[in-house]
């Protein structure tokens, strides 16, 4: 397999799949641009080994070529700044005018392509409309974590066109070694941390992870499930009342997989589902007809903070409240903060899945904590033993 740091992109045109899904303002402005940033070190190693650079990327999810507001002229110049170089920009990825222009690239020089979706063939992973893009370069870069569990066009299906000129970037090279490491070598005790919605989108994780973890601490929405499960009351908190025995299950195989298993001693409750409700704490298991456990209590917090402190390794997928709502954001906050202490006195720390990764952002932590992972989706399922479609095409020979 070709590697990034011994090919030899001398005089080559290097495409590279990038995920510049970044979030525009009404001003087309970017307000996120953690995803740009994260592809320079793979851009700027070919750039310096002499290649020119051709970067394709989705955005959004058009309805059709005329949806401009998804365009990826609107992030020319900001990509340009951040590599402090002019970027060209061909307004449709396949066609005539990025055959010219990536024909003509000399050294050095870098290509936008418009957006992949603008063509239905990429999310349908169309051979035509991959061999087109193949055709533009001698060499293939697939630096896109957050879609490599997708079998679209220029995430997987393109790779066949380089047998021999095909890699990863140092985004999906740091990915893989960051999430292996953790499940393969980490050090104990290891904790991980499920929080988010729901119990039914976590299950597979939970099971896979159970034989290599000393403790799993719920939190957020699907401790409610728990909590019924076990027969507590939860008045009108978020619950799956057909997941049921889904966390018996759990509960029993954390039991027979000696994981210690800790779910929240207290609940902060709401009266409505807003961040002008009236609040109360209560026990987890007893809270009252009306009202909704939107945050973990101060008990939990300690002793969840606790365990945290003792671990070596920590996984933390999912908030543990509505942390977008500031009255319900403090044991999500909390959790961010103890992470970060630990992982300043040495501990391994990894962030993954949607909202837990807003969460260390909004605290301004991400830099605290060992590696925040740019996939969602991805991440999971890689965590879940399948195997991803762009990371098999990379390496199948
Ligand atoms: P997920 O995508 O499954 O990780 O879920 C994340 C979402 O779960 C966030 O938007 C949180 O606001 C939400 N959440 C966390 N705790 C609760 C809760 N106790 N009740 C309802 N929603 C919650």
């Amino acid at each position: 397999m070709q590697n990034i740091d011994n090919y030899d992109f001398n005089n080559k045109r290097a495409i590279i799949r990038v995920d510049f899904n970044v979030p525009l303002d009404d001003n087309f402005s970017i307000t996120d641009d953690t995803r740009i940033r994260a592809t320079i070190p793979t851009i700027e190693k070919i750039i310096s080994g002499g290649g020119s650079v051709i970067l394709m990327s989705h955005r959004g999810r058009p309805k059709s070529k005329d949806d401009v507001k998804l365009s990826l002229k609107h992030i020319i110049k900001h990509i340009s700044k951040l590599l402090n170089k002019e970027i060209q920009f061909a307004d449709d990825c396949i066609g005539e005018q990025a055959v010219t222009k990536s024909k003509e690239l000399k050294k050095g020089e870098i290509l936008l392509l418009e957006n992949l979706r603008f063509y239905v063939e990429e999310e349908k992973g169309n051979i035509e409309f991959s061999k087109k893009l193949a055709n533009l370069a001698d060499v293939y870069v697939n630096d896109a974590f957050g879609t490599a569990h997708r079998a679209h066009a220029s995430t997987t299906i393109i790779a066949q066109f380089f047998p021999n000129d095909k890699m990863f970037g140092y985004v999906i090279e740091n990915e893989l070694n960051n999430i292996d490491n953790m499940l393969l070598k980490a050090k104990k005790p290891f904790t991980a941390i499920m929080g988010g919605a729901k119990v039914s989108s976590k299950i597979t994780i939970i099971k896979r992870l159970l034989p290599k973890i000393d403790n799993l601490i719920i939190g957020g929405g699907m401790t409610y499930t728990f909590i019924k499960a076990k027969g507590g009351k939860i008045g009108s908190s978020m619950v799956e009342d057909d997941k049921l025995d889904m966390a018996v299950e759990i509960m029993k195989l954390a039991e027979e997989n000696n994981v210690s298993l800790y779910l929240p001693i207290d609940s902060l409750n709401a009266d409505n589902f807003s961040n002008d409700a009236n609040t109360n704490q209560t026990d987890i298991d007893k809270i009252e007809n009306g009202w909704m456990g939107l945050d973990i209590g101060q008990k939990s917090i300690d002793k969840f903070t606790e365990i945290i402190k003792n671990s070596q390794t920590i996984l933390w997928n999912g908030p543990v409240g509505v942390f977008e709502m500031g009255k319900f954001e403090n044991g999500t906050k909390q959790m961010a903060i103890a992470i970060a202490e630990v992982t300043s006195t040495g501990s391994f720390s990894l962030i993954g899945g949607g909202d837990s990764v807003a969460a260390i952002n909004k605290y301004n932590l991400a830099e605290k904590v060992s590696y925040v992972s740019t996939g969602g989706g991805a991440l999971l399922e890689y965590m879940e033993g399948i195997e991803l479609p762009g990371i098999k095409a990379i390496r199948d020979k």
